[in-house]
């Protein structure tokens, strides 16, 4: 028998890619996967927002059939930086120009990699286009988990997660049935201010908050880490992947990042999913699925290995976490609302606008002040979503250091 084919490193066709997001962090991590296996992807999308610098570098590298970039202007610099002798390619541009991207024939597997509400409609697209979708853009799932579900049972689309939690939780639940899952056990770092007190949060820096402990991310994530609505809109996100219900979906925080999530079964056993945090893991599971793909990554050393800690989270000095459950709770649009004012809070704490302790403020006197819409359309999400982004300029915030 061929060893390579038992790790399914052999298969027969390279599998073809749109990546949404690939000048980001995930991107650029799922672009260094796809150059350990060459032979095993044909790279036909990429996209980005602004940074056509790096992505006409990626274009030159990669060679894809199509880019998408965030505007008409951006498009005009990205076309100028490609050299006379570039391969042709067409340039898309905007939410259309995603949408249309995602759903190309000449794509079977879209990686979803763009942060934030920005990403929802390109992913909907491509489930409901009967693409398997390699979902990291966890905003996705957040505001519109609702009708991603809907559109995977109606066709032939497919969802594989690439966030560590929900990767690790996926690849415990393989050969397990359904009845007998009791609960998730979703593990947090607990960002950089676990162990600050929280009578010194008011004086939090932008800086601060970017520096993650275990991982390396793109900026909102980041933030969204240090303050736990990262964890809040990964409970979210759990719920829809795994259809289990929000009582039975747990966070507790393990400041080694080493357990990446963990399921209890009626039995009482527990299964976890170890490893270095290190994303490209679970983005090469995401694409090699159901295979697994012989890889250099980094491995535990378990001579360096001391301990594992486990804590139930502080949901007084984070109160993200208990806003995104209260908001699964709720349902409909909350969810959508919680997300649109998070990410307008985030966008200006990094513009120094608002102190670290405004975000949740912010986000919980949206989510009190505007109606929850039972059962929304794609088309009310996208309202209540710009409604909750300009309800967080209107509010007059004191910069709380
Ligand atoms: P990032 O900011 O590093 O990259 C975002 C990408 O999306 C870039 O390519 C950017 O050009 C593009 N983009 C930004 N705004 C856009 C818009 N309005 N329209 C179209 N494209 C846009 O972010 P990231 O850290 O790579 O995270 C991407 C997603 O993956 C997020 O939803 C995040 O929560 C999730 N995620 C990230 C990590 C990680 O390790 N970075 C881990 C798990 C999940
Ligand atoms: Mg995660």
């Amino acid at each position: 028998m061929d060893p390579l084919s038992q790790n399914g490193t052999s298969d027969p066709e390279p599998r073809r890619l749109a990546l949404l997001g690939a000048t980001g962090s995930v991107g650029t991590q799922t672009l260094e996967v796809v150059r350990l296996f060459p032979d095993r992807f044909d790279v036909r999308v990429l996209t980005c927002h602004q940074n056509v610098e790096r992505l006409a570098d990626q274009v030159q590298e990669f060679r894809p059939a199509c880019v998408v970039v965030g505007s008409v202007e951006r498009a005009d610099a990205f076309e100028r930086m490609l050299p006379a002798d570039a391969p042709d390619v067409r340039v898309l541009v905007g939410p259309e120009g995603l949408c249309e991207a995602a759903t190309r024939s000449d794509v079977d597997v879209v990686l979803g990699a763009v942060v934030g509400f920005a990403g929802l409609r390109p992913v909907l697209r491509a489930v409901e286009a009967g693409k398997q979708v390699a979902l990291a853009n966890k905003e996705t799932l957040v505001v519109g988990g609702a009708l991603v579900a809907q559109a995977l049972e109606a066709g032939d689309g497919r969802l594989l997660p690439v966030d560590s939690e929900h990767s690790a939780i996926f690849q415990c639940l393989a050969g397990e049935s359904e009845r007998s899952v009791e609960d998730l056990v979703l593990t947090a770092s607990g960002g950089p201010f676990w162990d600050r007190p929280a009578e010194t949060f008011g004086e939090i820096t932008v800086e601060e908050a970017l520096d993650h402990p275990n991982w390396s991310m793109g900026a909102k994530i980041t933030i969204d880490s240090a303050t736990m609505m990262n964890k809040g809109l990964e409970v979210i996100e759990a719920k829809w992947l795994f259809d289990v219900p929000v009582d039975r979906i747990q966070v507790l925080v393990h400041p080694q990042s080493i357990v990446h999530s963990m399921v209890s079964f009626a039995d009482g056993a527990v299964k976890a999913q170890l490893g270095v945090p290190d994303m490209k893991v679970p983005i090469q599971y995401a694409l090699s699925y159901p295979a697994r793909w012989p890889a250099p990554h980094e491995r535990l050393d378990w001579d360096e290995l001391s301990r594992l800690d486990f804590e139930r989270p502080d949901l007084d000095k984070f109160p993200c976490l208990q806003l995104a459950y209260d908001a699964l709770e709720a349902g409909g649009t909350a969810p959508a609302i919680l997300n649109a004012a998070n990410e307008a809070a985030v966008g200006c704490f990094l513009d120094e606008q608002m102190g670290f302790r405004d975000i949740p403020r912010a986000v919980e006197r949206v989510l009190e002040r505007l109606p929850v819409q039972a059962d929304p359309t794609l088309e009310d999400l996208v309202a209540a979503d710009t409604e909750a982004r300009r309800r967080v300029e209107e509010l007059p915030l004191p910069a709380s250091n």
